[in-house]
């Protein structure tokens, strides 16, 4: 076996196993006990469903992740990778088309097999336990959409990336990340205004005491605001959430209409004040930055990795390529991937508090923030008590009852 068999192998079934690992202890969490915090809140039989819900998805995740990890390693040591390079390869396409096909080829089929997994996900699980409003026209003009928005996008960065590292020599990842960095830009401006309405109508909020509530706040913190809307998250699922995109003139506050139906005013203000926060405190700029360079670090780590013969051989391949480096690096990089979650996790919850905290600062009754995340919490089935390193490996938001503790101590 090679160094680069050795590496991949051990990080997949690394990973595999710290995360089965983490839902086993996580699963062993689940208590019938109400926390003090939601006596009152969750009466006894929704909080046993939010326990089956968990348990549900937990095993559900296991699963899935098990037939991954197979058809995965499967399909490497069967020689799968070698065995449809060369079949691309008879067609004697110009290197650039050979490897759009390559590439494509494997997504598609990657989607085909997720296909089950996530029709039984929101047909028989979210169903099971009432959130899902998806008809089957939605989920599938969703992936119809979610295809030719990957082949419209995505296919010309995939393009320039193949055409950079072809013939652009050593500098082809300086390239590519100035090409990718705008790539990220471009997305972000036009992902509130042009991509997300091809998925969820946006209506403007209609005047009345909600509004007022809500400019009169943004007008108190200096936020430029001149309209908020509503999507209508309650097209797919019965969950609710509100959300922040976009920046300088093309920037949106989103609040699901579901959000809207079971929250009282000030609360929905509080929410909204939390994601301003994540605006005043910068950590919109703050991600777009980290994945800039994160896309900078990675490109040059590939461009020293990518004509490697080894990499290649620990595949199986008869011949080297570009697009096969791409995947094979990406596959490569999964043990730093892995590390650079579990940072970014942190990183976001941490956010996660700064902006609840300017939330409860601002806001007049503080209380209401916490009235918001403990319905969310109860609407949503959320999992109140999950163990400390499954929260380490999963969540980029606290656990509620901690940010409750948080907003507690601020207010005192
Ligand atoms: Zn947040």
């Amino acid at each position: 076996m090679n160094v680069y068999t050795i590496i991949i192998l051990t990080a997949l079934l690394f990973e595999y196993v710290l995360n089965i690992v983490a839902d086993l202890l996580n699963l062993r969490t689940l208590s019938t006990e109400l926390p003090q915090e939601f006596v009152g809140v969750y009466d006894s039989s929704s909080y046993k469903k939010s326990q089956d819900y968990t348990r549900t998805r937990t095993r559900f995740g296991i699963i899935e992740s098990t037939f991954s990890i197979i058809v995965t390693l499967v399909f490497w040591f069967t020689g799968g990778f070698d065995y449809l390079d060369q079949i691309v390869r008879n067609w004697n396409l110009a290197n650039i088309w050979m490897g759009i096909i390559y590439i494509g080829v494997l997504v598609l089929l990657r989607s085909i097999l997720s296909l089950p997994f996530s029709i039984y996900s929101t047909f028989v699980i979210e169903e099971r336990f009432g959130f899902n409003k998806t008809t089957p026209a939605t989920f599938i003009f969703d992936i119809i959409k979610g295809l030719l928005l990957a082949v419209v996008l995505g296919g010309p960065l995939l393009i320039g990336v193949l055409a950079f590292f072809q013939y652009a020599g050593v500098l082809a990842w300086l390239y590519c990340w100035i090409v990718a960095s705008v790539f990220i830009l471009f997305v972000q401006f036009i992902a509130p205004t042009w991509i997300m309405p091809l998925f969820n109508k946006f209506t403007s909020l209609e005047s009345g005491e909600l509004k007022n509530a809500i400019l009169s706040f943004a007008h108190s913190v200096n936020f430029s605001l001149r309209d908020v809307f509503i999507m209508d998250g309650s097209k797919r699922s019965s969950k609710s959430n509100a959300f922040f995109t976009g920046f300088g003139k093309n920037k949106r506050i989103a609040l699901f209409d579901t959000l809207i139906q079971r929250h009282t005013v000030s609360e929905l203000v509080a929410v909204l004040a939390h994601e301003i926060g994540h605006y005043k405190k910068k950590h919109i700029v703050q991600g777009i930055v980290i994945s800039i360079l994160h896309m900078g670090v990675m490109l040059f780590l590939m461009s020293i990795f990518i004509s490697q013969q080894e990499l290649f051989d620990a595949f199986f391949m008869q011949n080297i390529s570009v697009y096969a480096g791409l995947l094979f690096f990406g596959l490569l990089f999964t043990p730093i991937e892995f590390l650079l979650s579990l940072a970014l996790n942190v990183l976001s919850r941490k956010n996660e508090y700064e902006a609840d905290r300017f939330s409860v600062e601002t806001i007049e009754k503080s209380e209401a923030m916490i009235d918001a995340l403990k319905k969310l919490s109860v609407d949503n089935l959320s999992h109140l008590t999950p163990h400390p390193f499954y929260v380490v490996l999963n969540y980029s938001h606290p656990p509620v009852l901690e940010r409750i503790k948080t907003i507690r101590t601020l207010k005192t």
